[in-house]
């Protein structure tokens, strides 16, 4: 795809985060599995329909663009999904808070990726002048801001507590 203009872009890096929430739906039930606490359970797997939602607005975007939503390979959450996996597996025989703990240091890469590719192109939406993207595209900013913190206070409220004074 020759890139010449915002517009083009604009419909590169949605496509890149079409192709990055799908892999993270892909890979999300694996870590909501591999959780051992309930809440970050459960957080994982409400961050699951959050992101249903996410490749929803995607796709009315796409829609009322006439374009199609795929194209791109987002390498980037290829390769935090990958690091993620690895992590996943060295916990597999550590203290429960542990495992808990490297799960969300890898969840919270994603989300900040997320973060700043979505910032973008809200950014961007705006600029040219796409009112109704930018208001999807700050929706979905918003909660992936919001699955970020929530990750935070988990973290601090007691996992990361836990997995100091673990052995
Ligand atoms: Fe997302
Ligand atoms: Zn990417
Ligand atoms: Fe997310």
């Amino acid at each position: 795809m020759e890139l010449n203009s915002l517009h083009d872009l604009y419909l590169i890096e949605l496509k890149d985060l079409y192709d990055a929430e799908n892999r993270i739906i892909e890979a999300l039930p694996a870590m909501a599995e591999a959780a051992k606490s309930p809440q970050l359970k459960t957080a994982l797997e409400e961050h699951l329909q959050e992101t249903r939602n996410q490749v929803a607005r995607l796709e009315r975007i796409f829609n009322s663009l006439n374009e199609s939503p795929k194209g791109k390979k987002c390498k980037g959450v290829i390769g935090i999904i990958d690091e993620g996996e690895d992590m996943i597996d060295e916990t597999e025989d550590s203290p429960p808070a542990v495992c808990d703990a490297a799960l969300i240091a890898s969840a919270q890469r994603v989300e900040h990726y997320e973060i700043a590719a979505y910032g973008t192109v809200r950014t961007w939406a705006q600029r040219l002048g796409r009112t109704e993207d930018a208001q999807l595209l700050k929706e979905t900013l918003q909660e992936e801001g919001q699955a970020d913190k929530k990750l935070t206070a988990l973290a601090e409220s007691y996992i990361n507590e836990e997995a100091e004074s673990a052995r």
